[in-house]
Formats: C-alpha cells, structure tokens, sequence
C-alpha cells in the first residue's frame, strides 16, 4: 500500500534524520514491535521502560508511513462528537475516552521533556467551529455535553471568534483549552535514539513476511529469510493492517494537506490554536513551530494512489479558498502539498488489543483523525497487558466490538 504522496512536508524539513541497519541475522526478543511510526516508537519507549528485551523493524525507512504525511494536531476531541459517542457505547465510556486522549496531550508532553525532544511540541487551544448554520444546534448540545463531562470549554459566537482570531465565516463553535501540535516525523526518530541508549534494537528496510505460533511465543519469519523469536509480537503496522486483518474493520480513504511558505505577516493567535471544523469532509489548520499554515482535509473515499496523488493540485487549490474564506486577512502561499491515506471507523476509535487470529500478540492501530492521542493510550494499554493487568478501555477498543 503506498501510504503517501512523495513530498509530505515534514521529509522535507527534517532530511534524514538517522539511518538504522537492516536486520542480517536470526534474533530473539521478548517483545517484537511491527511497524516504526509513531505508534510503534511509543510503545517501543513504554517496553524499554518497563524493562523487556525490545526489538522494533519497518519494512520502509523508519517514519516514511502515515508518520510522515500527518498534519499532527493533538486533539482529546474524537471524530465522533461525545453526545454522539455516549448514545454509541454508554456516557461512562464515551467520557472515559474523551478524557484519555486529553490525558495523553499531557503524557506526550512529559515524554518529550523526557527525551529532550526538539519536534516542537506545543500546547494549543482547540476551536471546532460550524461551518454551516444548520451545524449550530448539534454543536451547541456537543458543547453541553463535554461541559457536563468536565472540558474546559467555551462556547464562542461568530462575533466573538473573529475578534479573538480573526477567524470570519463561521458560525460560532466550541473553544478547548486542551489541544497541541508536533512534528511527529521528528519525534519518532528521536523516541528511537533515546531508547536506543537503553538497549532497543533498531531495523529497518526489514520486513515482518508470516508469523508462526510456538508454544510460548511466536516465530517472525522476515522477507530476507532471517527469523526474529520473541514472547509477543506488537503491531503498529498502521493502515497496512488491513493486509493482514481480512474483517472489514476500517474504511480507509485519502486526505490531502497543504503547507505555506513561512508566513511574515503574523496572527499571533493562530499561533496557540488548532482549528477544525463541521464540513464533511472536516477542515484542519494549525500552524507549524517555523512560522508555516498548515491546512488540511478535502478527503476523498478512496485509496487509489495514482487518482489520489493527480488530485493534489486541484485539492491544494480548494484548501487555499477555504483558508481565505475563513482568514482572509492574511495571504496563503503555498509552499508544500501532498496525500495521504487516512483511516475512519465507525465509532472514531481505535482498535487496540488482540485479535483471535494472532497468538501472543496485540495490535495498537489509533485509526481516525486524532491517531496519534490514541497511540500514546496504547501505551498505556500494552504496559498494562504485558504485566497481566486489564485496561478500563480495551472493552471499546477491541477487535469484533
Ligand atoms: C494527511 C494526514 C493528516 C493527518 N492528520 C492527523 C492529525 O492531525 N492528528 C492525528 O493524530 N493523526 C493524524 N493523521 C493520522 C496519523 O498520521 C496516523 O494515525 C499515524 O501517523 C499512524 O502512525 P502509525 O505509526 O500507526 O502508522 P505509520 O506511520 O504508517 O507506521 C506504520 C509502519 O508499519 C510499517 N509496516 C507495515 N507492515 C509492515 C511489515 N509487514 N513489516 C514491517 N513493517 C511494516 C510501515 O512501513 C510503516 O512505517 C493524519 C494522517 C494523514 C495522512
């Protein structure tokens, strides 16, 4: 599957940050982490942490997968609205899920003071305003809702958004004090040189072929012939899983992203907000820790990555009109643009746990438009497992929910 269009700005940006070897021989491990994105760095940071023998592969260059493409806005906000979700899976799970993705924006926080990390990682506010008229009634019973749950939230008129951000067009919305944004390109190759230092082994261009179940483990059989035995296998392997897991579990479709130049003409409250909004498909923005607008969405319910990549041009130009219908006070040059493919399910959360099919394994897959939050609970999730402990969200993440 080709995950992305060949110019993501963040490859751009950073060059190569660090090369990792491929694996040449037979190697044994307690935990085996499949895929080196985003996810698969955390929970390698959690594993080392918690003291396993830790081997992590990527058949590509590390971070060259969805890590790369992403606009990488860090929200608690799930696809699904909460008053929707609470109808979906009951208001203490929904709430629960809620307030574990605005918990992980502050774990993410600690691990970056942590490592040292230099991926810009920036606390924001959140605004999620109407774009239509007929949006304000749901919107406001979604603002009732997370005030009820506990959110520091506001609601804001159309007036008072544009005087607070400049933002025109809209018709009110919800303002979060919860929300930040990264380079999560960066942060997985700094995740990895960290944990490296405390004994995690490294491969890429090295590729995870079949799996067989012996009786306290698993052997990972590579396309290079060599074998990898470990206790468990985690799987971070992203959209891709969709290889391997045959039940249709995640709808996946494209999405496009589009990069300024670094903008002079400074609105210095965009720089501490995450913007999206209620159009279907939803528009993002945010800005980037070197002065850019970054703006996405215009997806398209397909994965076709010739159709997906002829239309860059042509969804960079719808991108562009949206930033001046709704800013149009400072100018948009574009600098960057590009696709990726992006996944939806069909309650907004992730699947994160075992799969009958595959012994002594897990999978973390933080599918839907805040992926990365639902990595960092899987952390979380998988330190738990490892450790014979239960999670109080793995009833909602699970595979055949
Ligand atoms: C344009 C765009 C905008 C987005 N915006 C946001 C956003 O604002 N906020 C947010 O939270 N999320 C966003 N997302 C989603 C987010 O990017 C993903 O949730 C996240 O990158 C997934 O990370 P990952 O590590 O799970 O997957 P990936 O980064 O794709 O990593 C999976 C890795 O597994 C490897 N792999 C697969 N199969 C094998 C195998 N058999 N053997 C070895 N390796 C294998 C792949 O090579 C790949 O590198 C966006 C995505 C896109 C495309």
């Amino acid at each position: 599957m080709d995950l992305k269009s060949n110019e993501p700005f963040w490859l751009v940006k950073n060059g190569i940050i660090n090369s990792y070897p491929s694996l040449k021989e037979n190697a044994s491990c307690e935990v085996l982490i499949v895929g080196g994105g985003i996810t698969g760095s955390l929970v390698a940071h959690q594993c080392i942490q918690d003291g396993y023998k830790t081997i992590l592969i990527d058949k590509r260059e590390i971070a060259n997968g969805s890590s790369s493409a992403t606009t990488a806005m860090l929200q608690y906000e799930i696809d699904t609205p909460l008053y929707l979700l609470r109808k979906m899976i009951g208001k203490g799970a929904a709430d629960a899920s809620y307030k574990a993705c605005a918990e992980a924006i502050d774990l993410l926080q600690e691990i970056g003071k942590e490592i040292n990390s230099e991926a810009g990682f920036k606390k924001k506010s959140s605004l999620y305003f109407a774009a239509l008229k007929k949006d304000v009634p749901w919107l406001l019973k979604e603002y009732q809702a997370r005030k009820d749950a506990g959110f520091m939230v506001k609601w804001l008129t159309a007036d008072a958004i544009h005087r607070k951000f400049k933002l025109s067009n809209t018709h009110g919305g919800i303002l979060s004090e919860q929300g930040a944004s990264v380079d999560a390109f960066r942060l997985v190759h700094e995740l990895l040189s960290f944990n490296k230092l405390y004994g995690l082994q490294v491969y890429d261009r090295t590729e995870l072929l079949e799996t067989k179940t012996l009786k306290s483990g698993v052997k990972a059989v590579l396309s290079s012939g060599h074998e990898i035995m470990a206790h468990k296998i985690i799987y971070c392997t992203g959209y891709e899983s969709t290889n391997l897991i045959k039940e249709n579990f995640v709808n996946l479709i494209s999405t496009y992203a589009l990069v300024s130049e670094v903008e002079k003409k400074k609105n210095k409250s965009l720089k501490e907000l995450l913007i999206w909004n209620t159009s279907a498909p939803y528009m993002y923005m945010r800005t980037t820790d070197d002065g850019r607008i970054l703006i996405g969405g215009e997806d398209e319910k397909f994965v076709n990555p010739e159709k997906r990549d002829k239309l860059i041009h042509k969804k960079s130009k719808n991108l562009r009109k949206k930033f001046e219908k709704y800013i149009p006070e400072i100018p948009f040059n574009p600098d960057y643009a590009w696709a990726g493919t992006f996944g939806e399910t069909k309650d907004g959360l992730p699947y994160i746990g075992t799969h009958k099919k595959f012994k002594h394994s897990y999978f973390v897959l933080g599918f839907g438009g805040n992926g990365i939050t639902f990595s960092v609970i899987g952390m979380a999730m998988i330190s738990k497992w490892l450790s014979g402990k239960k999670h109080n969200l793995q009833r909602y993440f699970r595979f055949g929910r």
